[in-house]
């Protein structure tokens, strides 16, 4: 770093940033220093294309090890017989899968993003909303709940040839099974994209997609805990094969090393005891969260939830999600403005937050450091409610609590 202070300066205030406040974004996590180590490596200077044992550069013997060392984890961790290690992120992975199973102008159905679906699942404005002809459902607006009768009406008037289910903001539990009923019934592929939670599905504290789903698919860098990327794994040989070919060379070219063998490491460490207490933490946070916000006047989409997700919907407090986001940021704390089921609002403006747990709870945070964040994010709002804007001196003093916190609970316990 002595060679460029320019990016010196922006790394350190960034590493200072990160350790003096208590994020709670949901896509956020901290891989742990061996994963870290292993994506610094000089395995990043060998490039590979193809696949173990079938690749196009000569001196591919360890990276082949590498490689077969990830995904045998990854096929052990989620009790599958296929997985692709080598999508660059989780947007990759669905896009493979697309390129997999259909054909351009083919139907699908997914969630919508405003209920909380993924841009990768068919946005207008995305390569899956452009060249398929898409159509979603959502979730009931009172309940929060994907309505499965719905679901169901849609897809027998759609037709798609792939269904899609799990997104960015549901907290709840998906019913794969009913799902692939509905999938069978319309002769259609079924993809969970499980990013959000497939820690908890490799933890065993919330059920796994298989064996309703054909394929699954998962960002590795949040709740599992893992450098950033991407998964794609499935049940059947003969689908292995398709993906295998949609992934390289469909839609990508040599795919990053470092980051196949910082997977082997997460997936290793995933595989542990104390992952399965982590996973277990993550939702007991997730739930104590929600609870000091309901005990404290904030209405939580669904009254609850079953992933490392908490989704509060302003409206009854006469706020929005942009102006409680912003008072939350300045006060050492950010998480994200999002839109609630039948949200009057827009993108920009919002009436909920969505927060996730992941991220503390790789911390430490058990259960009386999340009640004490939990009243940190309570005492900001109240803020906000009574001067009508962020109020300086609220947000000072929770800063300073924030600050506390995260210095007991450092980013890395051990050095
Ligand atoms: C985050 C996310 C992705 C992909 O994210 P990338 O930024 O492309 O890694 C895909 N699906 C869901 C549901 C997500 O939450």
């Amino acid at each position: 770093m002595e060679v460029d202070g320019d990016l010196m300066r922006a790394v350190v205030a960034e590493e200072d940033r990160q350790h003096s406040q208590i994020e709670l974004l949901a896509p956020k996590n901290y891989a742990s220093r061996a994963t870290r180590e292993a994506f610094a490596s000089i395995v990043s200077f060998t490039t590979i294309e193809g696949y173990p044992g079938r690749r196009f550069h000569a001196g591919m013997v360890n990276l082949d090890a590498i490689e077969r060392l990830a995904i045998d984890r990854a096929k052990q961790l989620f009790g599958c017989s296929y997985a692709n290690v080598q999508p660059h992120s989780g947007t990759q992975a669905n896009q493979a899968v697309f390129y997999a199973l259909l054909e351009s102008g083919d139907n699908v159905l997914s969630m919508s993003l405003r209920d909380g679906g993924h841009l990768s699942h068919g946005l207008r404005s995305n390569f899956s909303g452009k060249w398929f002809n898409v159509a979603n459902y959502g979730v009931d607006k009172n309940s929060g709940l994907i309505d499965y009768d719905a679901v169901r009406e849609i897809a027998r008037k759609h037709r798609p040839k792939l269904m899609v289910v799990g997104g960015s903001s549901y907290p709840r539990r998906i019913d794969f099974e009913r799902f692939k009923q509905i999938a069978d019934e319309c002769g259609s592929y079924l993809l969970a994209d499980i990013s959000h939670f497939s820690g908890l599905v490799a933890g065993g504290v919330h059920e796994s997609p298989f064996p309703h789903a054909h394929v699954v698919t998962s960002t590795t860098n949040k709740n599992l805990r893992g450098p950033r990327g991407g998964i794609i794994l499935c049940d059947d040989e003969g689908l292995g094969k398709k993906l295998d070919s949609a992934l390289f060379p469909g839609i990508q070219g040599g795919p990053l090393p470092e980051y196949i063998s910082a997977k082997a490491v997460a997936f290793k460490e995933a595989l542990s005891v104390e992952f399965k207490e982590y996973a277990q933490a993550v939702l007991r946070n997730a739930r104590t969260f929600c609870s000091v916000l309901s005990s404290a006047g904030y209405d939580i989409v669904t009254g609850g939830t079953d992933t490392p997700l908490v989704m509060v919907d302003l409206r009854s407090v006469g706020l929005t999600g942009d102006v409680a986001a912003e008072s939350l940021e300045a006060a050492g704390i950010p998480c994200n403005k999002n839109l609630v089921p039948g949200d009057p609002e827009g993108p920009r403006t919002t009436s909920g937050l969505r927060f996730g747990l992941s991220a503390v709870t790789t911390r430490g945070f058990r259960d009386e450091a999340t009640r004490d964040i939990a009243e940190i994010v309570v005492d900001v709002l109240d803020g906000v409610r009574k001067a009508g804007a962020g109020d300086a001196q609220v947000e000072k003093s929770a800063k300073d609590r924030v600050e506390l916190l995260a210095r007991r609970y450092p980013i890395y316990l051990r050095a």
